[in-house]
């Protein structure tokens, strides 16, 4: 046994040992053998203390490493199992590694325990996060299909201050997080929804100033039921705007939903609808519908002389975006300049070629573009087969995991919702003078020729063929100016 004392190794040697060595001694006479065993027991000695100090240093290392165990169990008990089997084993060895000088103070004890716990707490929480995370946008995924794509993505969803509130509820079960994020979607839909036009209404001069509210829920008024977007060149309507996103924009947690919305577009609608005779505070989008009074474009009555291009308001809105102007000089954000009113008796005329087109776009509706996707916040819209491809191929995770059919997940996760342009083409219908033959507007005017031949232009007595004769100077006179 080995000891020590002031620097010095102390070695406990029995007497029987010692009397045996004497003994060993005394049999040898030769000086060479004496030598030689005499260096024997050196080496013996020397190697006795070196196993007896390495005994000595397992037997610390041994009562370190218990005392650890005992930590570790107690975790265990205290309910971190889990934690303790997903963290890596190097992480744990590093908090756990026994300290060169042995034993440990009783601080580094409590560092080491309190340092255990802090990792495994740490690995709940982010465990945690993962599953709060994972049920908030299966919920999304949910609302999604509930709603027919018209609902927040996950970026925005999160955002909302109550769904932050309950992500970050710890007492809160996955089953009881789930369960309370699908009983507050249609608030949460709303106050998005609500958000969403606020930001369009920073855009208007009067919704600026007017702080007055409204008779009328806001998404029913004309004025705002429609936006333009400047990057994607589109006209889109509510609700499909709310889920707009710019080409370019992902569905990440991290991406803002993009959409430029655009000022000048606000304000052609703004004059569009004063010029139909109505007040855009107050007029509601199905008053505009159903209303019979028509524009027409100043400009373009001047480049088609004994052509009128007669519009409906959505028609207008789409007019100056879809119909090319000679004029530079044309601003359809003027009031009393570009859009006049038809005549009445015009308005009654242009019913049955307004059917003709409305017939027409209806014909072409199931077939043409206008189909989207639930789950993606694509705009872009797809025909119905394009988008059951979609469907299928993008998203066979989901629909499989639904246990739905091939099919029954492509009427489940698409929906229809015409773009403007399919709605409008802002190109109107035509009256034409009947000053002019079929062979005038043939070589002069293919657009309104080509309408002729699909019932969307007739002629008329109560048009002449000079503009000068609608009897509107101003409007001749600020044309000549401009053209
Ligand atoms: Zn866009
Ligand atoms: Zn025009
Ligand atoms: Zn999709």
């Amino acid at each position: 046994m080995a000891r020590h004392r002031d620097g010095v190794t102390i070695i406990t040697v029995s007497v029987s040992e010692l009397n045996e060595v004497i003994e060993e001694l005394s049999l040898r006479t030769d000086p060479e053998s004496i030598q030689e065993f005499i260096s024997e027991r050196i080496r013996l000695v020397l190697e006795r203390t070196k196993f007896a100090l390495a005994c000595e240093q397992w037997g610390k290392r041994y009562k370190d490493e218990s005392r650890v165990r005992s930590v570790m169990q107690k975790l265990v008990k205290a309910g971190w199992a889990d934690e303790l089997d997903s963290i890596p084993r190097a992480a744990v060895m590093d908090i756990t590694r026994p300290p060169t000088k042995l034993p440990r103070s009783s601080k580094a004890w409590v560092t080491m325990e309190s340092n255990l716990t802090a990792i495994v707490s740490k690995k709940r929480a982010e465990d945690q996060l993962t599953a709060r995370e994972r049920t908030m946008r299966a919920v999304v995924d949910q609302c999604l299909t509930t709603f027919s794509g018209l609902f927040p993505r996950y970026a925005e969803f999160a955002d909302d201050e109550e769904v932050k509130r309950l992500l970050a509820d710890e007492k809160m079960t996955i089953p009881e997080l789930h369960a309370t994020l699908v009983g507050h979607a249609p608030q949460i839909r709303e106050r998005w929804d609500k958000e969403a036009r606020a930001k369009i209404d920073a855009l208007l001069p009067w919704a600026r100033q007017d702080t007055s509210v409204s008779e009328h829920a806001d998404s029913e008024l004309a004025m705002k039921s429609m936006v333009f977007c400047s990057l994607c060149h589109c006209i889109l309507q509510y609700p499909e705007f709310l889920v707009h996103r710019c080409t370019a924009a992902s569905d990440d947690l991290v991406s803002q939903p993009s959409a430029c919305w655009n000022k000048t577009f606000m304000e052609v609608v703004y004059q569009v609808i004063i010029a139909c005779g109505k007040d855009p505070k107050t007029t509601r989008v199905d008053d505009m519908d159903s209303s019979d009074a028509r524009l027409f474009c100043a400009c373009c009555a001047l480049q088609m002389p004994g052509v009128l291009t007669v519009l409906s308001w959505r028609d207008a809105v789409a007019h100056p975006y879809t119909v090319p102007h000679k004029s530079k000089l044309t601003d359809f954000t003027m009031q009393g300049i570009t859009w006049r009113r038809v005549s009445p008796e015009d308005c009654v005329a242009v019913k049955p070629l307004e059917d003709n087109m409305a017939q027409k776009n209806k014909d072409q509706r199931e077939v043409g573009a206008g189909w989207h996707c639930v789950i993606c916040a694509r705009w872009k819209p797809l025909s119905l087969s394009s988008i059951g491809n979609h469907v299928r191929f993008q998203h066979s995770p989901l629909w499989r995991a639904a246990g739905l059919t091939n099919l029954e997940a492509q009427r489940i996760y698409s929906y229809f919702a015409p773009s403007m342009e399919e709605v409008s083409t802002g190109g109107g219908v035509f009256l034409v003078s009947s000053d002019l033959t079929e062979g005038d507007i043939a070589a002069q005017f293919p657009k309104v020729n080509q309408a002729l031949q699909y019932g969307r232009a007739a002629f008329t007595q109560s048009l002449k063929a000079s503009p000068g004769s609608w009897n509107d100077e101003f409007l001749v006179n600020n044309m000549l100016r401009s053209g």
